[in-house]
This record gives structure tokens, C-alpha cells and sequence, in this order.
């Protein structure tokens, strides 16, 4: 029988790539979007035309409950989250409601609709903040250091609370940095291999950088939202960490970008203070050991892999096509 996926946060990276994974598994795919954004539906591209969209407030608990009770999703992936942590700072309410409210509402839905739907938080490596031990399990204390992170943890408490109290299936994937050539410009990934394309075809000639000593956990967004599928088809809902288990740096980032179109980066990279970040931490890395054991999930795509899918994606982009990239 087809099963139902509704994603709330389709728009995104992540809910491009699951519609992707979801509809070649045969599922139908259901998306909810805020009808003030309903043009970002076109971020979808070919798929907008293969998955079903609603125009919904996330807020709105009554329409969300209108959507449940009338199509019955099998899962949902709540996916949705302002994507760029530091303007969290800027609305630390809006975050609130939006991470945790929509949460909340959905899983409040589940349990009054009283289905057996399967249930996806995203919850973020950012939750552990402040961290003391490296690399990060599903065991490590949390110690949010920003508004988005305290948002995404009291989401995810939501959501234990919602299965030991009510019994629900609801699971949670507590994902590393995962990048794509769908990131938006504003991360750093995506600015690096849009600046290595654009300066190799003579479109800029400089990249203004932050600290090119920050290290992060890089992933491909299509490897995670495996995980998170498949956590849904397991036996026991339940919380994992899920990330490469390998830290690099900004500057080998930057050096594997330009690297791919035949450029030495020194001679086009600059650090401007104003990309500087006051609080950084350096430390967050995961330990997916018990995804590879439990869920059989592995990255596929390494890192060098990964950059250069995105600056290949912007080179052709860029020569193609201005406006998509
Ligand atoms: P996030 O901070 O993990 O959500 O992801 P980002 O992609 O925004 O940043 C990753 C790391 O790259 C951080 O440690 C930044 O300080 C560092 N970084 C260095 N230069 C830049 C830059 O020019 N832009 C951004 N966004 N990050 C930079």
C-alpha cells in the first residue's frame, strides 16, 4: 500500500532532499507551507509538481489538524526551523515558536487524532553547545548556547515527553552540519564553492572569510535525511546522533574548493574581521555508532566528494543560469 510523508519545512534543503528519497521509495509526498512563503515552493523545482503542497500556517493548530485527520500520513518530518542559527539572536521568540510551537502542535495532533502516524523531530548537534567530552553520543549532556539551540532542545524534550507519556513513535535525529548545493549562501560551504566557481570563470576576484581555523562536522544533507527515513522504519522510536565522525576546517574547505577548479586559494582568499565569530566552539563532532549499528546508516559521500558536487553544481550553474544558483 502507498504510504503518506507529510513534511513540515519543505522548502528546504532537507525537505527537498527526503521529498526526493520519499518518492522514489513510492510514498506520496505531503508538504506544508506558511501561505506567506508558498512561492518558495519553486525551490522544489521538478518536484513541485510530484508532491502535494498546503498552504498552512504552523501555528495554526486547527488547519494542522485539518491536514492529519483528512490524509492520514503513515509519517511526518518535522523539518521546519529558521535554517541560519545566528539570527536566532535577532528573534529568540519567533525561534521559540516556531521550533518548539510547531513541534508541539504537531505532536499534539498526532496523539488527539489518535493514529499510529510516525513521528521525525529534527533536532540539532547545536543542542550540545557547550560541550566537555568530543566526539558527541546520544549519551552527552546538552548545553545550549544560543536561542535556536534552547529551542531545538525543549522540541526535543517535547518529543521524549510525547512518546514515554502518550506512547507515540517519535524519534529524533540530533544531525551534525549537513550541506548540499541546495545550502544557502549565507553557510559557509556554500558561499566557498559559489566564490570558487564565480572566481574561476572572471566573476569575482576575492573571497572575504571568517576564522578559517573553525572546524565542523560536514555531511551530505542527502546521506542525513537517509537517516532520518530510517529511523522512522525501525522497531523502537529513538534518539541518534547522526554526522560523519570527522572534523575539518574552514581553510580545507577552502583549499578543496579551489582545489577542484585548478586555483591556489591563497592567492584569492582574505580574512575580513567581520566575518569573525565572537563565540565559537570548535569541539562538535559525532560519534554515529549506534546509527551504523542500529539503522545500518553510513555517510556515503566524503568530504572532498561533497565540495566538489557543490562547486561542479555552481560552475555549471553559474555558466548556465544566474538567477537559480
Ligand atoms: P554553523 O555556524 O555551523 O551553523 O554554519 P556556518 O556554515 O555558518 O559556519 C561554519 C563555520 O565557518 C563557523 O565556525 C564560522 O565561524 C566559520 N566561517 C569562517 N568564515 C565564514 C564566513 O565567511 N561565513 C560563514 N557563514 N561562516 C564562516
Amino acid at each position: 500500500m502507498t504510504k503518506t510523508a507529510l513534511i513540515a519545512g519543505i522548502t528546504g534543503q532537507d525537505g527537498y532532499y527526503l521529498s526526493e528519497l520519499l518518492l522514489s521509495k513510492g510514498y506520496r509526498v505531503l508538504g506544508l507551507v506558511p501561505p506567506e512563503r508558498q512561492s518558495s515552493v519553486v525551490k522544489l523545482g521538478a518536484l513541485a509538481n510530484q508532491v502535494e503542497i498546503y498552504a498552512v500556517d504552523l501555528t495554526d493548530s486547527e488547519a494542522l489538524k485539518e491536514v492529519v485527520e483528512q490524509r492520514h500520513p503513515d509519517e511526518i518530518y518535522n523539518l521546519a526551523a529558521p535554517s541560519f542559527v545566528p539570527d536566532s539572536w535577532n528573534d529568540p521568540l519567533g525561534t521559540l515558536d516556531l521550533v518548539t510551537g510547531t513541534a508541539t502542535r504537531l505532536l499534539a495532533t498526532v496523539r488527539e487524532v489518535g493514529l499510529e502516524t510516525r513521528f521525525y523531530q529534527a533536532s540539532s548537534s547545536e543542542m550540545f553547545g557547550q560541550v566537555d567530552r568530543s566526539p558527541q553520543d546520544e549519551n552527552t549532556p546538552f548545553r545550549p548556547k544560543n536561542p535556536y539551540a534552547a529551542a531545538k532542545l525543549h522540541a526535543h524534550w517535547t518529543m521524549v515527553h510525547h512518546r514515554q507519556r502518550y506512547g507515540l513513535f517519535a524519534c529524533s535525529g540530533i544531525l551534525y552540519n549537513h550541506e548540499s548545493p541546495r545550502r544557502s549562501p549565507s553557510f559557509v560551504t556554500r558561499k566557498v564553492s559559489m566564490a570558487a566557481a564565480s572566481i574561476k570563470l572572471g566573476l569575482s576576484e576575492v573571497l572575504e572569510m571568517g576564522n578559517l581555523d573553525a572546524k565542523r562536522d560536514w555531511g551530505y544533507a542527502s546521506d542525513h535525511v537517509e537517516a532520518m527515513w530510517r529511523m522512522l522504519q525501525a522497531d523502537v522510536p529513538e534518539e541518534y546522533v547522526i554526522g560523519t565522525g570527522k572534523l575539518h576546517t574552514v581553510r580545507e574547505l577552502v583549499a578543496a574548493a579551489f582545489d577542484c577548479v585548478g586555483l591556489d586559494w591563497q592567492r584569492y582568499v582574505v580574512v575580513n574581521p567581520k566575518f569573525l565569530r565572537a563565540d565559537e566552539h570548535f569541539q562538535l563532532v559525532a560519534d554515529p555508532l549506534k546509527a551504523k549499528r542500529q539503522l545500518g546508516w553510513e555517510p556515503q559521500v566524503s568530504f572532498e566528494q561533497l565540495v566538489e558536487k557543490m562547486v561542479l553544481h555552481d560552475l555549471e550553474c553559474l555558466q548556465t543560469n544566474l538567477q537559480n544558483c
